[in-house]
């Protein structure tokens, strides 16, 4: 739990205490709503945590270590709900990364500064019905016409797509040329040819809202385009996308953590055979192997987390560290359901929920084999 830096382990006390008392009361029902909670969103950020990310200058926090603090921000919130700690990792990151990075004055001051309040919704939209893994082949197209760009195609997966505001959309400027020819764009939910052509319904991070989007002859006005058409918007949205596997790893530990503590709690309540559960050897060695299992995890996101403050390349770390994490972090969840039993498999306690959660964190910003293939330019050649 530790990470041997003052200023993160001071602002895990105080996310920590917002998670006890405000999150983890309304995290089931949440989840059976399927519901994204935008008042807790609003709350966020008039407390300033969606601006973790970010230096003073920018609206932000100002942090020190602001990698580790957002890490530690995930995984804080994903103790009480992955789901909703998907919403701050795309909404804190990715979604207005690309803005701060690469926007003009306008979007600024019209969509990252609201974001960061919580006073508007974002998205990140690159996979498509056809582009997953090989993100790069998508097929949504951007035309240039006088003043701006006509974009028509579609997205799947997109999160927080039907409750978004506005959304950074990757599109191909010309579909011969593969990657190099990707741009970003910053589309507002209100410009004409822009819809949610359904909100999708899912077994895992159930009030992370998710969505299929579709571009109908819509135009986006010249000042709504991110990077140059240089062709480097495919560059960028990868950088985007590499330093928020730390924060999707931080996700799994939140989550795992809570898988174990309810397990453990549960081993030293339920009696069998005249004593606690957790007096049978295979019981407390299962609790040990899921003990280790959490650090781990833990340690390898806070490395990444490190290296990203000091300025490191992390793209090999923040793999590994999404690959450990996600992995380490479904076999805790999935042993704290053994634990439970019979109970473990009933709606009314949280285990199942923890190892439906367990899911996203593999495949969001990337599957394990796509992470074992970064990792194999370092490991295996
Ligand atoms: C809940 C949820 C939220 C998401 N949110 C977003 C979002 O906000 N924005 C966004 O753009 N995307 C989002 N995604 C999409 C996510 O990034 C993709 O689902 C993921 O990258 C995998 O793509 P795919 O689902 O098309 O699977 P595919 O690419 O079709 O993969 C299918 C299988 O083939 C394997 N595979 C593919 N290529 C290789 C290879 N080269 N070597 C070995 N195995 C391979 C995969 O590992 C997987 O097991 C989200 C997904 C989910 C489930």
């Amino acid at each position: 739990m530790l990470t041997g830096i003052a200023e993160a382990e001071e602002f895990r006390e105080y996310i920590a205490r917002w998670v006890d008392e405000r999150f983890i009361p309304v995290a089931e029902e949440i989840d059976v709503a399927g519901e994204f909670p935008r008042e807790l969103a609003k709350e966020l950020g008039e407390l300033g945590y969606i601006g973790t990310m970010y230096p003073e200058s920018a609206g932000g926090s100002g942090l020190d270590n602001p990698n580790l603090c957002f890490a530690i921000l995930n995984e804080e919130l994903a103790r009480g709900s992955v789901g909703f700690a998907a919403w701050i990792c795309m909404q804190g990151s990715t979604a207005t990364h690309t803005i701060y990075e690469w926007g003009n004055d306008h979007l600024r001051k019209n969509y990252f500064e609201p974001a960061l309040k919580g006073d508007k919704i974002c998205a990140f939209a690159i996979t498509e019905p056809n582009a997953g893994s090989d993100a790069a082949s998508l097929r949504t197209k951007a035309v240039k016409v006088d003043g701006g760009w006509v974009i028509n195609g579609s997205k799947v997966f997109t999160s927080n797509g039907t409750v978004s505001d506005f959304i950074t959309v990757v599109a191909s400027t010309d579909l011969s040329l593969g990657a190099k020819a990707l741009e970003l764009f910053i589309v507002d939910k209100e410009f004409e040819g822009f819809s949610v052509s359904r909100k999708l319904d899912k077994m895992s991070v159930r009030s992370s809202d998710t969505a299929a989007l579709s571009f109908d002859e819509m135009f986006v006005p010249d000042n709504h385009m991110l990077s140059s058409e240089t062709g480097n918007g495919f560059r960028n949205a990868y950088r985007s996308l590499t330093v928020d596997r730390i924060f999707t790893a931080a996700l799994a530990v939140g989550n795992a953590r809570a898988a174990y503590d309810a397990a453990r709690q549960y081993a030293q309540e339920r009696e069998q055979f005249g004593q606690p559960i957790g007096r049978f050897q295979a019981i407390e060695h299962r609790l040990v192997d899921m003990y280790a299992n959490v650090e781990t995890a833990a340690m390898h996101t806070y490395h990444a987390a490190k290296l990203a403050d000091q300025g490191e390349d992390i793209t090999i770390e923040a793999a590994l560290a999404k690959l450990v994490a996600s992995e380490k972090g479904r076999e805790v969840c999935h042993d704290a359901v053994t634990i439970y039993g019979g109970w473990g498999l009933m709606n009314e306690y949280p285990v199942q929920r923890y190892l439906r959660d367990s899911y996203f964190p593999m495949v969001g910003g990337g599957t394990p084999e796509i992470m074992r293939k970064i990792i194999a330019r370092k490991a295996a050649r």
